[in-house]
């Protein structure tokens, strides 16, 4: 990876990428295989240390204790983490790009000022509650409920997919109002608040994913994100951002893949010499270098677009189709170029083959989002 990121960021950004790398590597990585075999979420000591790298802190401005970075920094973290592990990656991933960057983007002065700093820490963690267990691609139109009560509100419903609900102190729930619908904060711990881990889930198997139910949980106006009844427009634009982290996992998982199979390919002897030497290997090889190198090149245009407010929606949606499913189908083949051994957990490809179908459903359904991305193409007969 570091070879195409050289020709595409300044040093300083070069250094952090392998500054988070290093870390991972010497404090988490020797213990992943543990984890994953004694199928265990990431331990809480673990995501301390993450804290104390300032890994949650990435893009949250220095005066409210982050790191002050951009959106290019927080995808760099994305690559260097997502090199080792997705559900590494998406720990301080989601907790940056969908946990505080609603507050950060929507939230109003006393809410900055109250969650800002411990989200830059790690201490605190928010959860982008969007989907419901009957609300998935049609997320625009909640079941969870929030009702005008006497004091404020009452929510009722139920979140599920939630990343990181295991380590959250808050979940921003998007629920229907009377007129549209609006994200309240909602403290994990507010009585009704129902957590639970969501069983049998096996891909991103170190990241939590959790169920909510919320039972008549009160909420007061203060708890509001943004505007009354404008909710699904934080939600939508919170998501331009997640789904650039999502290109950015595919294609650290796709890294991960080339570097396997090029030593693989060039160490493994079958027919008197090395496997490399066959064109079929050279050329998934190649197709994993070209797609590569393309795809970041794309992502740090983008990213930058992202950090000067020019990004569209539609290329957002883009590079997340585009990099999920080539990253995908190519690790089925870089499977194949290394035979039965790549069938064994400590090789590693298992685990990103398995993970990177997550980046072709979450935060969009590529499907979903094909329609998306084609309506400026085909204005007058797509669907709006
Ligand atoms: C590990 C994991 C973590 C997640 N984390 C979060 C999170 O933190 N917060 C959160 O809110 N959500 C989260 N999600 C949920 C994720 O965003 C949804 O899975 C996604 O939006 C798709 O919804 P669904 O799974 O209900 O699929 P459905 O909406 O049931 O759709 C199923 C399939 O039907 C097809 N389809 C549906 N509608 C259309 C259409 N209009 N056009 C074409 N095809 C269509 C697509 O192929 C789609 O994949 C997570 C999901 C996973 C797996």
């Amino acid at each position: 990876m570091d070879s195409y990121l050289e020709k595409l960021v300044d040093d300083d950004k070069l250094l952090f990428y392998q500054s988070v790398s290093d870390f991972a590597e010497e404090n988490i990585m020797p213990n992943w295989l543990d984890w994953e075999r004694n199928h265990q979420l990431i331990p809480d000591s673990a995501i301390d240390l993450m804290g104390d790298m300032g890994l949650f802190g990435t893009t949250i401005s220095e005066d409210y204790g982050g790191q002050g970075g951009s959106q290019l920094d927080l995808i760099l973290m994305g690559l260097s983490l997502g090199y080792h592990a997705q559900s590494l990656a998406i720990t301080p991933g989601a907790a940056s790009s969908l946990g505080a960057k609603p507050i950060q983007l929507f939230g109003s002065d006393e809410q900055k000022q109250l969650h800002l700093p411990d989200l830059a820490t790690g201490k605190r963690m928010f959860v982008f509650g969007l989907s419901e267990p009957g609300r998935g691609s049609d997320a625009a139109n909640p079941q969870v409920r929030a009702s005008k009560v006497e004091g404020g509100w009452q929510i009722k419903g139920e979140k599920c997919w939630s990343t990181n609900a295991k380590w959250a102190s808050h979940v921003v729930v998007h629920a229907m109002t009377d007129d549209g619908t609006t994200c309240f904060i909602v403290p994990m711990d507010a009585p009704g608040v129902n957590y639970q881990e969501m069983a049998g889930k096996d891909l991103w198997k170190q990241s939590s994913t959790g169920s909510i139910a919320f039972d008549g949980v009160k909420v007061t106006d203060d708890d509001i994100l943004g505007e009354l009844n404008n909710g699904f427009k934080i939600m939508v634009q919170t998501l331009n951002g997640g789904r650039l982290f999502i290109a950015s996992m595919s294609l650290a998982s796709l890294a991960f893949a080339l570097d396997k199979c090029r030593s693989y390919a060039q160490e493994r002897e079958q027919f008197d010499g090395p496997i490399g030497r066959f064109q079929r290997v050279q050329d998934v090889i190649l197709d994993m270098d070209i797609v590569l190198e393309q795809g970041l090149n794309w992502l740090i245009t983008l990213t930058n677009q992202y950090d000067s407010g020019t990004l569209t929606k539609e290329s957002a949606a883009k590079i997340k189709i585009d990099c999920s499913r080539k990253a995908s189908d190519l690790l089925t083949l870089a499977m194949e170029v290394c035979g039965g051994v790549a069938s064994l957990d400590e090789f590693g490809l298992t685990r990103h083959h398995r993970d990177l179908f997550v980046c072709r459903v979450g935060e969009g359904s590529n499907f979903v989002l094909k329609s998306l991305a084609t309506r400026p193409l085909m204005p007058d007969i797509t669907l709006q």
